[in-house]
């Protein structure tokens, strides 16, 4: 059933090899595999479908839109799909949030953005160096490459990997360990063989390095050392953004504002590529045409995105539908960490972004995840040794969704860490739902 992926395609090919089925169809939290099983999805296309598989009311727009013949591709001439996204995204979330951003599109993925902010940062400043952290992810291209810390990545670009010094990400050495201190040090002495910067890239929460949250103290001591050197502060929202922390931008609680952000993934609303690079007005010193590309600004994306907006981000409703499931994520993850308490797991993340952490287990989380594909539950691993599970489930799953998943995390991890037998497993059910 899978031949032709297996001998056609690239041995490049990643996720597949995790969740080995052929999928069919999704409608929101669920996927369908081609002999109709049925799958619950913790993983959410790494981030982008925050709005689920399929989103009834986005895919009526795009269905319109298509039927009118709406324009698909126009490299960045004006559209009216493309005024309709800036006006939505300027009145219901800009504005709003005191934020005011110019916004430029790069090509369609996550990378280009990175690297468009990274080009920019450099042309602003003249200076070259970005300083970015322990176990970030920022694409796969060579500049956000080099930003990259995983070394399984950065071997097949080890020779185009330059300009970048990365220096300890909050919480790197224990908690016993103020990180800041390191960014400081480094940044303020002038033998300390870090150049000054042209900026600081990082995300709030790493998602790929394992769900590591950087603290708001933390998060706001880097932006005020960034003021003070004149050293510009990019934020890579790209997989904590769009509502995935409980916020539209992932820093907003950390009351900070970075000169230069980037978001992809959910922005297209739909699985729709698209990106954005948000930059303070001062900052747009492009050349017309200086950072070019065929694909900048998907129209189709665009009509998805800004129903999105306007479904969701006017009001308080959606943010606090997603803390109360955030809530009940984080109590069901605590239950299992305390349940197996012997085995050192940790929870980690913020709104409905978390990780379970093994790391006296590495092997751990992988075993669970393949069990829990078994079982019907899409759940996938990171951080540098795939030590962490990650659960990234659609904001709008329905919460007996959300439960009936983490029943099935809880017996997968009971499988794996006691070898238990499903008889075991369906007690040990019964017993969490009771307690
Ligand atoms: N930055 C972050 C924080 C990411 O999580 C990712 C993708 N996982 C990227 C950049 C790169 O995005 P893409 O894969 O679309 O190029």
């Amino acid at each position: 059933m899978t031949n032709i992926f297996e001998t056609l395609e690239s041995q490049v090919r990643s996720y597949c090899r995790a969740f080995p089925a052929v999928f069919r169809k999704a409608v929101g939290a669920t996927l369908y595999d081609e002999s109709g099983r049925r799958y619950i999805d913790f993983f959410a296309g790494a981030g982008a479908l925050n709005y689920g598989h399929n989103h009834p009311f986005i895919k009526r727009r795009i269905l319109e839109y298509l039927q009118g013949d709406g324009i698909i591709h126009a490299l960045d001439l004006y559209t009216t799909a493309k005024r309709e996204f800036l006006e939505s995204l300027e009145s219901i979330i800009l504005r709003p949030r005191g934020l005011d951003y110019k916004v430029q599109f790069p090509g369609p993925t996550g990378t280009n953005a990175v690297e468009a902010a990274m080009k920019l940062a450099r042309k602003v400043t003249g200076r070259h160096g970005i300083v970015a952290f322990t176990n970030g992810y920022h694409g796969m291209t060579a500049g956000s490459l080099a930003a990259t810390g995983n070394a399984y990545h950065r071997r097949a670009g080890s020779s185009l990997l330059n300009g970048v010094s990365f220096l300890p990400y909050d919480g790197y050495f224990g908690p016993e360990v103020d990180t800041f201190d390191y960014l400081r040090r480094f940044t303020e002495d002038s033998s300390s063989g870090l150049d000054k910067p042209a900026a600081v890239l990082l995300e709030t929460i790493q998602g790929e390095g394992g769900v590591n949250v950087a603290s708001f103290h933390w998060l706001k001591r880097v932006e005020t050392l960034c003021r003070e050197h004149q050293i510009l502060l990019i934020v890579d929202d790209i997989q904590a953004g769009c509502g995935r922390t409980g916020t539209f931008f992932s820093f907003q609680p950390a009351d900070i504002t970075p000169d230069i952000v980037t978001l992809s993934k959910s922005i297209g609303a739909y699985g729709l590529p698209l990106s954005i690079v948000l930059l303070k007005p001062e900052l747009d010193c492009w050349e017309p045409g200086e950072h070019n590309g065929t694909f900048r600004g998907n129209n189709l994306a665009f009509v998805a995105a800004a129903e999105a907006l306007r479904l969701y981000w006017r009001d308080h409703t959606f943010r606090l539908a997603i803390g109360h499931k955030a809530h009940l994520l984080r109590r069901r993850l605590t239950a299992i960490a305390r349940q197996w308490e012997s085995f050192g797991i940790s929870v980690r993340g913020r709104g409905l972004f978390a990780g379970l952490a093994f790391e006296d287990h590495p092997t751990a989380a992988r075993l669970i995840s393949q069990e829990a594909f078994h079982r019907g539950l899409i759940l996938e691993t990171c951080g540098a040794k795939d030590q962490v599970l990650k659960f990234l489930p659609p904001l709008i799953i329905e919460e007996n969704l959300l439960e009936e998943g983490l029943d099935i995390v809880a017996q997968c991890t009971r499988q794996v860490l006691a070898g238990g037998t499903d008889a075991s497993i369906a007690e040990e059910e019964i017993q969490q739902t009771n307690s």
